[in-house]
């Protein structure tokens, strides 16, 4: 059996691991995963009044410098005008771009989505892009377009007001398979390319932005072609969490 000692209560790794949390189920497990520590260590005779050499003084120390509510509760930046959230960019419904905020294409997302379509290629998978960066006017265009023919309550079940629009972040692009991009009558979601592209995209930092289920939160119907860059390590936890942006930022 192992013996536990006082001063093996939490190691600097676990330190280090504590001052990664940022979302609430993680805080949750941690705050169990210590309260059960702390019980191990009762039983192990640590925790008694008498405080031992100096072990479980340290112990209180380390716990004191961890504040939760520093990970739990989002980070906002406002960097003119455009809203970060924990560091990722954040365009929705109810946060917008500036009007002159035109980065076209950010040069990452343009390295990952050509990774991304070579490697489909290869796989042996059709995909290419349909729609890439969208200013400010081109997407005034779209929406009055949009709204002009079908109405403004329909136009917004469809696409965002200008300034609200993820293509204007440079960070988003569509996708299609080549079949869907010049066959209307073929839906990119139904194909086996959208099939492949969703359990993978993560690997290359992007998300599917829009998922079904999710339309409340989103705030637009499901997108399967639409994809958004946020890096592989957010994009690898929204993934396997099944999570949406505003659920992984924590303001949805
Ligand atoms: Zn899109």
């Amino acid at each position: 059996m192992k013996t536990i000692t006082c001063s093996g209560l939490m190691s600097s790794s676990d330190v280090q691991a504590s001052s990664k949390i940022k979302r609430g189920v993680d805080v949750r497990f941690t705050t169990r995963t210590f309260l059960i520590i702390t019980l191990l260590a009762i039983l192990a005779g640590c925790g008694g009044p008498e405080p031992s050499d100096q072990p479980f003084t340290d112990f209180e120390k380390t716990v004191e410098t961890y504040d939760v509510t520093e990970y739990a509760v989002p980070v906002f930046r406002e960097d003119d005008g455009v809203t970060y959230i924990n560091d990722i960019l954040i365009v929705n419904r109810e946060y917008s771009l500036p009007p002159d905020y035109n980065p076209g294409l950010e040069p990452e997302v343009i390295d990952a989505y050509t990774r991304l379509i070579q490697d489909a290629a290869a796989e042996g998978y059709s995909l290419t892009i349909v729609s890439g960066f969208r200013s400010y006017q081109d997407q005034e265009a779209v929406y009055a377009d949009l709204a002009g023919r079908l109405g403004e309550e329909e136009a917004d079940l469809i696409a965002l007001p200008p300034g609200h629009s993820e293509h204007q972040s440079g960070l988003a692009v569509d996708i299609g398979s080549v079949e869907s991009a010049s066959n209307a009558a073929v839906a990119f979601g139904d194909t086996p390319d959208y099939d492949w592209m969703k359990d993978v995209a993560h690997e290359y930092g992007f998300i599917v932005r829009y998922q079904e289920g999710k339309e409340d939160i989103t705030g637009l119907d499901y997108e399967p072609w639409h994809i958004r860059y946020v890096g592989e390590e957010a994009a690898a936890e929204i993934y396997e969490e099944d999570l949406v942006l505003e659920e992984y930022l924590g303001i949805d």
